[in-house]
């Protein structure tokens, strides 16, 4: 066999000229994703629900690294918020060749009382959203024979916590859809991966985390007995959404301490 020894790694994570969406990228997770893909060149759109403080805060750190990327916001709650995230981005520059699909809602509630309105919020936000963010996205990918869509899931898909139904069932969902589509657009050089976060210090798990008892009985099923931080899920991100990755696809890449293990 001839090698090529020039494998040029630094080269295949470097995404100068790629625009990337992150939603949610106001804060938590999202947020250290959007500042790792501007870290490596991409134009970023940061996104949140509404404008806010902490989207104002995250633009300007992700612009100190990628200074022609902006906000965009939308509530993926309300119809047709994907389209009108996308009327927003084309006033910038064309649709994201990478996609980053990361805003959730989560609701704890026991499973033979949650109402209806709740259950489809969450898969409206956390499923619904993210299937046409895909539609609106792929023709682009598909024309320029590159793209990038990542899901971001949660260790629920395989461990449902029991007072998450609706969040976890979304969750594994949504990791369906990206195995089904990744099959299917692998022919147009666009790849489709899911990364499953285990437990996250950010501003959802704020309050219960606070709680020291809680926080042990959390930490104590983890195998590294640590949460992560924001800035983890970022480098699995990077790899995912650039060409150091490409030939990875329909993967579930859980970044979670080993929670997801049997034991
Ligand atoms: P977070 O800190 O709660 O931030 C959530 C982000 O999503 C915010 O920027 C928020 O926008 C946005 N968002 C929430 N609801 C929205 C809506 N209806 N429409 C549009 N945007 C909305 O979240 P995180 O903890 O970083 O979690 C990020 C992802 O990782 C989520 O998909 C979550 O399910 C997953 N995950 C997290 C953990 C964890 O331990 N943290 C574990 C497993 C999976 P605003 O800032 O405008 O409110």
């Amino acid at each position: 066999m001839k090698y090529d020894d020039d494998i040029n790694l630094c080269k295949k994570f470097d995404l100068h000229g790629r625009r990337a969406l992150v939603t949610g990228s106001a804060r938590g997770i999202g947020r250290a994703i959007a500042l790792g893909l501007a870290e490596y060149g991409a134009q970023v759109i940061v996104h949140g629900a509404a404008p806010s403080g902490p989207l104002e805060s995250a633009l300007e750190a992700v612009r100190k690294r990628s200074p022609s990327s902006f906000s965009v916001t939308g509530n993926l709650s309300d119809a047709g918020a994907p389209e009108r995230i996308a009327e927003q981005i084309k006033h910038h520059c064309p649709l994201p060749d990478i996609l980053v699909l990361n805003a959730s809602i989560q609701y704890r509630t026991k499973w033979f009382e949650i109402p209806h309105e709740e259950a489809l919020k969450q898969m409206q936000v956390n499923f619904n959203a993210s299937l046409a963010l895909m539609q609106i996205c792929f023709p682009l990918m598909k024309e320029q024979k590159w793209g990038r869509i990542l899901t971001i899931g949660s260790v629920q898909e395989f461990r449902p916590h029991p007072d998450m139904a609706i969040y976890a069932a979304s969750k594994a969902a949504q990791e369906n859809l990206v195995r089904n589509v990744a099959r299917q657009v692998a022919v147009y050089g666009i790849t489709v991966n899911n990364i499953a976060p285990g437990v996250f210090a950010t501003d959802r798990n704020e309050e219960a985390l606070s709680n020291p008892e809680y926080a042990k009985r959390v930490t104590d099923c983890i195998p590294t007995h640590t949460y992560a931080e924001p800035s983890d899920a970022a480098g699995a991100a990077l790899l995912l959404c650039s060409d150091a990755g490409r030939y990875i696809t329909g993967a579930n890449l859980a970044v979670d301490g080993g929670l997801r293990l049997p034991g």
